[in-house]
């Protein structure tokens, strides 16, 4: 299996080409961009959270519990949170995945189990939909998706990892199939992530509806501000040179 290293390279790779192809083609501002590309390099580490405890293990918890608040404040601020509340919820935001994830991390996975699966990795693109709440959809759908091609990227390194060439053609190690998989052996993880995936994408296609609903809003509200120019005018939107 490969190493921390091999997956930490591979995903920065995925992720420098996703933010590179985002800037040139797609006209994504570059902030967006850095962002999907440090996103997709950092999935790359999140299906080997299973790995039992270790270096891995404690930083990735670590750097998820900072950076999801910091990702949610966003959404906290449209909601109508104040001040406080933001600061109250982001706390316990951190608490819960410091210590609520680690703990279930380190007591009920198994290497190679559900974590390594495709429908893993759509979880992980549906939280991250979830928390990144960003004006316009385009960006929204960009960012979610950089985790799950860092995500990806990971599961076929391991499957690549699990064929060497032999004398007689590529020989299949057995973990071969292990890590690209739709389900496991067992029921009750299976289960357990289906449900995940489908809770999680009935909440994310929600929100995105009402996200879309409120755009339109938006839109109607600039319509009119020009015109009727006595309400006060949107400063100019930045405009990048590329
Ligand atoms: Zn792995």
């Amino acid at each position: 299996m490969p190493g921390f290293r091999v997956h930490i390279t591979g995903s920065s790779i995925a992720g420098a080409g996703y933010a590179a192809a985002a800037w040139y083609a797609g006209g994504l501002p570059p902030q967006t961009c850095v962002l999907g590309g440090g996103l997709c390099a950092v999935a790359g580490m999140l299906p080997d959270l299973d790995s039992g405890p270790g270096v891995p293990l404690r930083e990735s918890v670590a750097f998820a519990a900072a950076v999801v608040p910091i990702m949610m404040i966003h959404r906290f601020q449209r909601m109508g949170m104040p001040a406080e509340a933001i600061i109250l919820a982001g706390a316990a935001i951190y608490l819960a995945i410091r210590f609520g994830l680690s703990w279930l991390l380190k007591n009920h996975s198994h290497h190679r189990g559900m974590f390594h699966s495709l429908p893993a990795a759509a979880i992980a693109g549906q939280v991250t939909f979830l928390a990144f709440s960003a004006e316009e959809p385009l960006r929204r759908y960009f960012v979610s998706s950089a985790v799950v091609i860092g995500f990806l990227t990971h599961l076929v390194l391991d499957e690549i990892w699990s064929v060497k060439m032999g004398w007689f053609g590529p020989k299949v190690k057995k973990s071969f199939g292990t890590a690209l998989k739709f389900h496991g052996p067992e029921l009750w993880p299976n289960l357990i992530t289906y449900a995940l995936t489908l809770i999680l994408g009935g909440l994310a296609a929600g929100d995105a509806a009402w996200t879309e609903r409120v755009a339109h809003v938006r839109q109607q509200m600039e319509q009119a501000a020009r015109t009727f120019p006595y309400y006060p005018q949107q400063p100019q939107q930045w405009q990048y040179r590329r």
